[in-house]
C-alpha cells in the first residue's frame, strides 16, 4: 500500500477493491468479480463505463495536441466546451473558468465572487454563507502561500464562513412542519446576514440537492428565498453543482427544479463523467462584466491543466453521449421508478425512516426509532453504514460507506430491469442489518 488508505479500509473485514475494468453499470476486480456500480463511481460515471467512443476522442485530441499554456493560447475544443456550457447552463449564466476537479472549481467561484465585490469598489465583501453539513471540497491555503503582488482583490485568503442550518423537512433543526413554516430554513438566513452585515457578505453557497447533507429536496421557495435575499443585499448566489450538475437530477442543472438563476455555478463530476478530470465555474454576463475594466481589474488565477484539450475533447464526447441517448431524461424516468421501488421500504423496513430524492439521487435515511424520529448516534450510525457496505460489497453492489442515511446513485443509462436487480440486493441487505 503506497497510497493514503481511504477510511473505510481500516473497518473489519473491508480492504481496499482493486477494479480493472467496466461496461456499462458494472465494474469487475482483478479476480474476475462483477460487482453493481450503485453510486457510478463517486457518483460520476453518468453515461456508464467502457465507452470507447470518449476514449477515442481523448485518443485523438491527445495525439494532435495535448497541451497549450493557458496564459494566452486556448484550443478549439476548450472554446467549444465553454459554449456548449453556455449554451446547457440556466439563463446569461454564459461564461466559463475551467479547472481539474470540484474542490478547484467551488475554490474559484468562491475567490470570482469576493474579487466580483472588489473590482466594484466593495472591497469588504469577503464572507460566505454556507450550510452546516454540506460538503464543497478540501483544498485549503494554496493562494495563501503564493506571491503577494496577485492576492489583493481575494484576500483576505481565509474566508469567513457563515455556517446556517441546511435543508430537513424530516427533522427540522427549528421543530417545524413543512408547509406552515413557510420555508423558515430559508428565511432566518435574514438574521445572519444583519448579524454579519450585508455588506460584509460576498456570497451565499449550497448544492441545490444536498448528498452529503441527507439528500433532502427543497421546496422551490427555498432556492427562491434564497436568490430574493440575495437580490435585496446585493449578495452572489453560487450554485455548487459538481455532483448535481449535467444530468444526475434528470435536469441538465440541479437548480432548474427551483425556477431560479444563480449567478455562478460549479460543476465537474458528470462533465467528462470521469473519463479525464475537468470541472467547471460558470457565471453570468454581469459577474463577467467586472473583470472587463481594465488590468487592475483582471482576474489573475491560473490553472495549468485548466481546460486541458484532452479533457475537453473527452468532455464533448461525452455530453454528446448523453444528448443522443436522452441520459438527462433516462434519469428522471428510472428516478421516478427506482423511487417508487425504494419507497416501501419506510413500511417493510424497522431502520428505514425516510426515501427521498430527485432523478438518480436517492437516499435511504436510518433511524433508531421509527416513531420518534430519532437518529442512530455518530458512532452506531457509521458502524451501520460500514455494515451495509460490506455486506453488499459481497453480493457484488458497491455503495459509499454513509453515516446514517445509503445513497444510491446509479448511472444515468441503468435499466428498469437493472434498477430491480439492484433495489433486490439493496432490500436484502437492509433485512440483514435490521435483524
Ligand atoms: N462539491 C460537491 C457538492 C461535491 O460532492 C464534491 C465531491 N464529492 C466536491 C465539491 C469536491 O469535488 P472534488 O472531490 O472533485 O474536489
Amino acid at each position: 500500500m503506497h497510497s493514503f488508505p481511504h477510511e473505510i479500509v481500516g473497518a473489519p473485514g473491508i480492504g481496499l477493491l482493486t477494479l480493472t475494468r467496466g461496461e456499462g453499470v458494472y465494474v469487475w476486480d482483478v479476480e474476475g468479480k462483477r460487482y453493481f456500480d450503485a453510486y457510478s463511481g463517486l457518483s460520476v460515471v453518468g453515461v456508464g463505463h467502457g465507452r470507447t467512443e470518449i476514449a477515442e476522442a481523448a485518443a485523438a485530441q491527445m495525439k494532435q495536441l495535448a497541451f497549450v499554456s493557458p496564459v494566452g493560447c486556448t484550443t478549439p475544443v476548450t472554446v467549444e466546451l465553454a459554449s456548449k456550457l453556455a449554451s446547457i447552463a440556466p439563463g446569461d449564466l454564459n461564461r466559463v473558468f475551467f479547472s481539474n476537479s470540484g474542490s478547484e472549481a467551488v475554490e474559484m467561484a468562491l475567490a470570482i465572487a469576493k474579487q466580483y465585490h472588489y473590482n466594484r469598489g466593495e472591497r469588504d465583501r469577503k464572507k460566505v454563507i454556507c450550510r452546516i453539513g454540506s460538503y464543497h471540497g478540501q483544498t485549503a491555503g494554496a493562494e495563501t502561500v503564493t506571491r503577494h503582488s496577485i492576492r489583493p482583490p481575494r484576500e483576505p485568503l481565509g474566508i469567513g464562513a457563515i455556517p446556517v442550518q441546511g435543508v430537513d423537512c424530516y427533522l427540522c433543526p427549528y421543530e417545524k412542519t413543512y408547509p406552515d413554516c413557510n420555508v423558515y430554513c430559508a428565511r432566518s438566513i435574514e438574521a445572519y446576514i444583519h448579524a454579519e452585515h450585508p455588506e460584509m457578505i460576498a456570497a451565499i453557497i449550497a448544492e441545490p440537492i444536498s448528498t452529503a447533507n441527507g439528500g433532502y429536496v427543497p421546496p422551490v421557495e427555498y432556492w427562491q428565498t434564497l436568490r430574493k435575499l440575495c437580490d435585496r443585499f446585493g449578495i452572489l448566489l453560487i450554485a455548487d453543482e459538481v455532483l448535481n450538475g449535467l444530468g444526475r437530477t434528470g435536469k441538465w442543472f440541479g437548480i432548474e427544479h427551483f425556477g431560479v438563476v444563480p449567478d455562478i455555478i460549479a460543476t465537474s463530476k458528470h462533465l467528462t463523467c470521469g473519463y479525464a478530470p475537468i470541472s467547471a465555474t460558470i457565471v453570468r454576463d454581469k459577474v463577467y462584466d467586472a473583470f472587463t475594466k481594465g488590468i487592475d481589474s483582471l482576474f489573475a488565477v491560473g490553472s495549468t491543466f485548466g481546460g486541458h484539450p484532452v479533457s475537453c475533447a473527452a468532455a464533448l464526447a461525452n455530453l454528446a453521449i448523453i444528448e443522443r441517448e436522452g441520459l438527462v431524461e433516462n434519469a428522471a424516468r428510472m428516478g421516478e421508478y427506482l423511487m417508487a421501488k425504494l419507497k416501501p421500504l419506510v413500511e417493510t423496513n424497522p431502520i428505514v425512516g425516510d426515501v427521498r430524492g430527485i432523478g438518480l439521487m436517492t437516499s435511504i435515511q436510518f433511524v433508531k426509532d421509527k416513531r420518534t424520529r430519532t437518529p442512530f448516534t455518530f458512532a452506531e450510525a457509521r458502524m451501520l453504514g460500514v455494515r451495509i457496505h460490506g455486506i453488499l460489497r459481497q453480493m457484488g453492489i458497491l455503495v459509499p460507506h454513509s453515516f446514517g442515511a445509503l445513497a444510491l446513485h446509479p448511472p444515468l443509462c441503468v435499466t428498469r430491469e437493472q434498477i430491480d436487480e439492484m433495489v433486490a440486493g439493496v432490500e436484502t441487505a437492509l433485512r440483514m442489518v435490521a435483524g
